[in-house]
């Protein structure tokens, strides 16, 4: 029965770790996608793809509405041939390493959506670039935004989409263009100098034919996504293990994006511990900030 006492949250409480915002190719604004999960979760972490922009806004919603936002990030690395992605929690945003790299990354991606929508006209696909600009019209760019400007423009149909993606998008697919991403080393180390913690994401779709893990863990990784909406019961039980085996925080989230398709918002949630945990190893003041409550 609720006896109006407040709960502490180190008792619990589901904490998503790992959401997106229209910062990277999420569809909500970093303030609604923190109105929305302060109706579903405990707290979130915003993770946009190679992007920090929407933490003011997101964190400056949290405190608004006393809702515990935690600054993050989702590197999209090269492992080899390997895309591997890299979350990063607490790290400083003013970091100039970190600053310059995303920056680089930022200039790319914009070069490589030119390039895909001219290879979309040269296969007869007669997508303007305004188009895109209209979905993407920040600092970051990405193929969704390409998908949903096809949408807009009558070009495909929102049922289409994931075939589309396969027949065209791909890697290996006649209009796909690769990333000029950071290596994964990269992404480790400067999430440690920016005094944050690394941990790699989603590792059921990342971990397959590679011996990356104890790589990974030998550069400083803190932490592995071990509840992932696609993870399985065996999958989740191998992470455990892994986890304990190489001294990790056991992490979780469900990689929304707003898409009502998509994952749900808290699923893959952890409870308050790991996030004091993740906060305790950043060496930033970003996790002490956020464990005094201010920020
Ligand atoms: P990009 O950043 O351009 O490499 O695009 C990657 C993003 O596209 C991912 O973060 C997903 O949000 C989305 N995505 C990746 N694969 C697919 C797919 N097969 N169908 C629809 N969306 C996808
Ligand atoms: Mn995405
Ligand atoms: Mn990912
Ligand atoms: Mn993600």
């Amino acid at each position: 029965m609720d006896n109006g006492v407040e709960l502490p949250l180190v008792s619990g409480g589901a904490f998503d770790l790992h959401t997106h915002s229209s910062a990277s190719d999420g569809l909500l604004k970093p303030a609604e996608l923190v109105k929305r999960a302060h109706s579903r979760v405990s707290g979130i972490a915003l993770t946009d793809h190679d992007s920090t922009l929407g933490w003011a806004e997101a964190l400056s919603a949290g405190d608004t509405l006393g809702f515990p936002v935690i600054p993050g990030l989702e590197f999209t690395t090269d492992f080899g041939q390997h895309e591997v992605h890299i979350l990063a929690y607490f790290i400083e945003t003013d970091h100039p390493a970190l600053a310059s790299a995303l920056t680089r990354v930022a200039d790319d991606r914009l070069a490589r959506a030119r390039e895909m929508v001219d290879k979309l006209n040269g296969l007869g696909i007669p997508l303007a670039w305004e188009a895109v600009r209209r979905q993407a019209p920040g600092a970051y760019i990405g193929r969704p935004h390409i998908v949903r400007a096809l949408i807009s423009s009558r070009l495909i149909r929102q049922s289409a989409t994931d075939d589309f993606f396969r027949e065209y998008l791909v890697s290996g697919a006649p209009a796909y263009v690769a990333h000029e991403e950071i290596s994964t080393q990269q992404a480790v180390a400067l999430t440690l100098a920016a005094g944050g913690v690394p941990v790699l994401a989603h590792p059921g779709r990342m971990l397959a034919d590679t011996d990356l893990l104890p790589l990974l863990v030998s550069w400083g990784l803190g932490g592995i996504e071990t509840y992932y909406p696609s993870h399985g019961p065996a999958e989740i039980t191998n992470l455990i293990g892994l986890a304990g085996q190489y001294n990790l925080v056991i992490t979780g989230g469900s990689d929304f994006h707003g898409d009502p398709n998509g994952s749900r918002l808290g699923d893959g949630s952890v409870n308050f511990n790991a996030v004091e945990e993740l906060a305790l190893r950043a060496t930033g003041n970003a996790g002490t900030r956020f464990l005094q409550g201010e920020r």
